[in-house]
């Protein structure tokens, strides 16, 4: 398929300014460069989705998420891109004045918007809804909440593969944990992975990825949910003067939902001494910029 990846991406040293050279190397793995939108990780989960597709015949994806989701623009937009119609389920109601950043982005991509209660979105992996929901759409293709399904993990094998020999650490930040479970599945059990959840009690992950995950790295991934600032999409001052900073020392752009949070967090763990002074770390930029559109007015640099 064509035209995402739109650049490369690439591996870019953290300089030691920014991690004290308390350990002997971070460098972040540059997906957010990838597309502006299909950004970061949600291309790679998206891929294998949209192909099946293309090549079921499928005219019409249907996916879920809330009104900050970046994997609902990105799934709005590129199947704008193939040509797919798509329609989006959307927990709570955004109609109207309402609608956020997000949401109206998904609209410029031509997504439909269906805003449902809390109680009818957890219907959202029940077969009888979800028939019901699709029925006058004629072969509608069901892509879960975050892409988190077997085409999403097997997309994100491929994040893994980028990763080089020499790393003994590589940081994620997670959401339905289906990037991580991706990455664990294409690397050896020499390297320790490490999620940094960026909603309030995220560590349940856990276990619920364990079924996904290969049996020799069972041992080997930690899910954190220390560093969640107030639950998903929240943030505070002291969070956006890291983002600054971090954007000042090293020219990255983080995004405010997950990889500022999670790159507070490895910081925070690097100076506690939670590794070796000899640990190589690969970090994981899994885009999102779009998201930081809500606090735009506060950060030193501007990448939408
Ligand atoms: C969606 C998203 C994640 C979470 O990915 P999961 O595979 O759901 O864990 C992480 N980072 C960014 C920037 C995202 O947009």
């Amino acid at each position: 398929m064509a035209t995402i990846p739109e650049h490369e991406p690439f591996i870019q040293s953290i300089r030691k300014e920014w991690y004290g050279g308390k350990v002997a190397a971070v460098d972040m793995l540059r997906l957010d460069v990838v597309h502006k939108v299909v950004s970061g990780n949600k291309w790679y989960k998206l891929k294998h989705n949209i192909e099946n597709c293309l090549t079921g015949g499928y005219k019409h994806i249907f996916t879920f998420g809330g009104g900050y989701s970046n994997h609902l623009v990105a799934t709005a937009a590129a199947a704008n891109m193939f040509g797919l119609r798509s329609t989006g389920i959307i927990r709570g109601d955004y109609s109207n004045d309402r609608l956020t950043p997000t949401l109206k982005s998904c609209m410029d991509y031509g997504m439909d918007l269906r805003f449902v209660t809390r109680e009818e979105y957890n219907q959202k992996n029940d077969d009888a809804w979800l028939e019901e929901l699709t029925k006058n759409y004629g072969g509608a293709y069901i892509v879960p909440e975050g892409g988190a399904n077997e085409d999403g993990r097997k997309g994100a094998e491929d994040i893994g593969k980028m990763i080089p020999e020499g790393y003994t650490h590589i940081a994620v930040s997670v959401g339905t944990g289906t990037t991580l479970a991706g990455i664990c599945n294409a690397v050896g059990n020499e390297v320790t992975i490490y999620g940094y959840a960026s909603m309030k009690g995220g560590a349940y992950l856990q276990d619920e990825l364990r079924s996904y995950i290969k049996p020799e790295m069972q041992g080997s991934y930690t899910i954190f949910d220390n560093w969640h600032f107030g639950g998903f999409g929240r943030s505070n001052d002291e969070l956006i003067r890291f983002m600054n900073e971090f954007y000042e020392i090293n020219d990255i752009p983080l995004d405010v939902v997950y990889t500022g949070k999670m790159m507070y967090g490895l910081l925070q763990q690097i100076n506690e001494g939670v590794f070796d002074a000899s640990v190589r770390i690969m970090t994981v930029h899994t885009g999102g910029l779009q998201g930081n559109v809500s606090i735009q007015d506060k950060l030193l640099y501007n990448n939408l």
